[in-house]
């Protein structure tokens, strides 16, 4: 393990053991770190990567053993949103070639959810564009609710709409929802780089209000997005003052026709370093692998669940995801248990059909696999 991790120009670097070491007695005893030692994660170096994971894990395991909970995303709207939110695909002017369509029905809406519940969802997060609902698609929202609680009342179901008022997030709480889902996405300081057209203060007040209600607060961060180190920080260290039960970490999809096309900042490591600090600062939350993973973390997707316990299960909103049976299987291979389940879903069985005999390369007309 390197000795230090060099932290802003002039300042002394960090012991990494220590700090680690401090980190973990923190978060297994419900402290909050300091920026330093939250920072030192992020700034920690790729030779250190493995080390910074086994000790995350250790919290990671502490609060939530080595169950993963999977989540299911049914976007209720798709496209055509008012708002400028810069990375996102569905936003004002938008050239992203997304699907674009109105309110699904209930009905429709509840058989979407079925399937992700029946892929192993414990949780259905119902998402529509825009600034936020109107009175109107609040009714809407809560026939949807209505409709997959009928069926699946075990089923936590989560809204995502926007900008909430208290009226409004009373009428969803009554009507079955059990969390509310609004991100703080970046620090502060910066939140006009990313959107014109709402405030930081407005996200805060809205996560506040969904928990007055009694909906079990769900606010993330996206990473990726031009930020620095200490902005991704200062996100996570306001996010653990709002005390969210869940919190999203989304990397960055450069979708393009937005204006972060081109932001592909983001290395494998340092996805897995963004989701360790946030375990560091927000230690017994559920702190979900979101959108973007297959895409930043690629093969190294498996350790991210020594981090996260929860991911989306399957496709994102505009954008499609790993495939679900391969989401189960890389839970099953790394050891993990679907939450909600007895034990790790068995490998397939059948191994036989996995040993494809070599039909190519030497021996044979075909050119070889390189
Ligand atoms: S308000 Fe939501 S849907 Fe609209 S642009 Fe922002 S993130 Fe996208």
């Amino acid at each position: 393990m390197s000795e230090t991790v060099p932290m802003s120009e002039g300042e002394t670097g960090v012991d990494l053991l220590e700090t680690l070491n401090t980190l973990t007695a923190k978060a297994l005893s419900g402290q909050r770190p300091t920026r330093d030692e939250a920072l030192a994660v992020l700034r920690s170096e790729d030779d250190d990567l493995m080390d910074v994971i086994a000790v995350a894990f250790r919290v990671r395991r502490f609060y939530f053993a080595k169950r993963v909970k999977l989540n299911f995303l049914v976007n209720l709207k798709s496209g055509l949103c008012p708002e400028d939110c810069f990375y996102c695909s569905q936003r004002r002017g938008s050239g992203a070639g997304i699907l674009k369509y109105s309110w699904l029905g209930p009905e429709e809406a509840a058989a979407v959810a079925a399937t992700g519940i029946s892929g192993g969802a414990r949780r259905v997060c119902l998402v529509a564009s825009g600034r936020g609902p109107s009175e109107r698609d609040i009714d809407r929202v809560t026939a949807v609710i209505g409709a997959i609680k009928a069926k699946h009342p075990e089923v936590e179901v989560c809204a995502c709409l926007g900008l909430l008022s208290d009226d409004q997030a009373a009428r969803l709480r009554a009507a079955g929802a059990y969390a509310y889902n609004h991100n703080l996405n970046t620090a502060g300081q910066r939140y006009s780089e990313i959107c014109t057209t709402h405030t930081y203060e407005d996200r805060i007040d809205t996560v506040r209000r969904a928990k007055h209600a009694g909906l079990s607060p769900c606010s993330g961060i996206i990473a990726g997005m031009g930020e620095r180190d200490e902005d991704l920080v200062e996100v996570a260290l306001a996010l653990r003052e709002l005390t969210p039960d869940s919190v999203p970490v989304n990397f960055l999809i450069p979708f393009q026709g937005t204006p972060l096309s081109t932001q592909w900042n983001l290395t494998p490591r340092h996805c897995l370093r963004i989701l360790a600090m946030v375990r560091f600062v927000c230690p017994d939350a559920e702190v979900r692998l979101a959108a973007g993973r297959e895409i930043h973390l690629g093969s190294m997707q498996p350790l991210a669940l020594y981090l996260a316990n929860s991911i989306f299960l399957g496709d994102y909103l505009t954008s499609e995801g790993q495939e679900g049976h391969q989401d189960l299987k890389m839970i099953a291979e790394a050891g993990f248990t679907v939450e909600g389940q007895q034990s790790t879903t068995p490998m397939a069985a059948g191994g036989a059909e996995r040993v494809v005999l070599r039909q190519r390369g030497a021996g044979t007309g075909l050119p070889p696999n390189a």
